[in-house]
């Protein structure tokens, strides 16, 4: 089976105009997760250079993020850690907010999800203004994470979110 191209990955995926808001074009993965050989090629685009043994623990961000990273984790057959809104996880955590467009909100990881110089890879379906993703950067920081990259299936380049990451090495792998 050959391996889709970036094209044909991006190809499936479907706009959705006025969704959840008007003005809002939402950028629908179902498509993609639908199809095993488009997933499986997605994965592939997403985790291109990282070997075995380069990286301790993946990273996902609430919730689509979660099925990028955890399929990720289990491929290179190392832990996923779940960065969730807050109030979703039980034990102890730390907490960062950001400004949403109204109002704000706040995403939280366990205290002890990583340890200190871990080698993490944080990975989410979109990049948009860079709010979320922002926020999860803060958190791993605070563990003390060795954040080795920040990866995204989509980036809304125009947003510029990219500015919110820091120094931090970003990869996405379909650009609007
Ligand atoms: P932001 O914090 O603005 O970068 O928003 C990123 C989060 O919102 C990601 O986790 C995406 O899942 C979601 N998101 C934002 N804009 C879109 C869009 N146009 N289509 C699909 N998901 C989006």
């Amino acid at each position: 089976m050959n391996s889709p191209s970036v094209t044909e990955i991006e190809q499936a995926i479907r706009n959705v105009p006025d969704f959840p808001k008007p003005g809002i074009q939402f950028k629908d993965i179902t498509p993609v997760l639908a199809d095993g050989r488009l997933f499986a090629g997605a994965m592939d685009h997403l985790l291109a250079g990282l070997t075995q043994g380069s990286v301790d623990k993946v990273a996902g961000i609430d919730a689509r993020g979660f099925i990028f990273a955890a399929a990720a984790a289990a491929r290179l057959g190392i832990g996923f850690v779940p960065i969730r809104k807050k109030g979703k996880l039980p034990f102890n955590t730390v907490e960062e907010s950001y400004e949403l467009e109204y109002g704000s909100a706040t995403v939280a990881v366990h205290i002890d999800a990583v340890r200190p110089g871990e080698r993490v890879i944080l990975l989410d379906d979109l990049l948009a203004t860079g709010g979320t993703a922002g926020a999860a950067v803060a958190l791993l920081n605070r563990l003390g994470a060795n954040l080795v990259g920040v990866r995204f299936l989509i980036e809304l380049g125009f947003l510029n979110g990219r500015e919110k990451l820091g120094g931090n090495e970003i990869l996405s792998v379909i650009r609007y």
